[in-house]
């Protein structure tokens, strides 16, 4: 595989996946680059989202195609916001700022701050591929009281992590990639790319 793209347009995941991709010699492109729409994600499910947005972009561009469906899950709130995660407080616009303020008002005075993120990735090696690769990835963590650190992005500056005594915030990049869901299954995707 010369070439990638990338079927997301948050800058966030983004820096994420060009960063983890480098080493590999595959140049990677991103599907505002190219000028493709973003997918509808209409499912309730994270790996569905995740394999029609990259069969949306494959298809556009000809290319193979690497998505990610993540969201954070609030044990309190019943796995919530979970695949809703980018649009919880509405999604015109999108706002990680307002979805912040909204979990925190949410979770005012609940004692149950467990959390996690988690992650799909889906790569097509062309629109119609019946064996997709599929790698998942889970972080542990908690809700905090309040917002700190200008690492990361989306709820990052809320998911407090007990064992680093952190925010995932106040997390390197690669102290981040190392611990994430996203990292977690990137490293399972890699592994599966290179079995090929
Ligand atoms: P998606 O683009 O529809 O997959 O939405 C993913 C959403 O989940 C993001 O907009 C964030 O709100 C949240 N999210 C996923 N991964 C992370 C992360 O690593 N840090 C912070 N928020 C994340």
């Amino acid at each position: 595989m010369k070439k990638l793209v990338i079927a997301s347009n948050n800058s966030g995941k983004l820096r994420e996946f060009q960063a983890m991709l480098a080493p590999l010699g595959i140049e990677v492109l991103t599907q505002a680059q190219l000028g493709i729409s973003e997918a509808e994600e209409p499912h309730c499910t994270f790996v569905e989202n995740a394999l029609a947005k990259a069969r949306h972009v494959s298809k556009a561009s000809g290319l193979p195609a690497l998505a990610d469906d993540s969201g954070i899950c609030v044990a309190a709130l019943g796995g919530a916001p979970g695949v809703y995660s980018a649009r919880y407080a509405g999604d015109n616009p999108k706002s990680d700022a307002r979805n912040n303020e909204k979990l925190l008002q949410v979770m005012q005075g609940v004692a149950d701050r467990r959390a996690h993120y988690y992650c799909v990735l889906v790569l097509v090696h062309h629109a119609d591929d019946p064996q997709p690769l599929i790698a998942e990835g889970e972080w542990h963590g908690e809700i905090a009281h309040e917002e700190r650190g200008a690492g990361g992005f989306g709820y990052d500056p809320m998911f407090w992590l007990p064992e680093q005594g952190r925010m995932s915030s106040e997390l390197t990049h690669d102290e981040k990639t190392l611990l994430s869901h996203r990292g977690k299954a990137m490293r399972i995707l890699l592994q599966k790319l290179k079995l090929e």
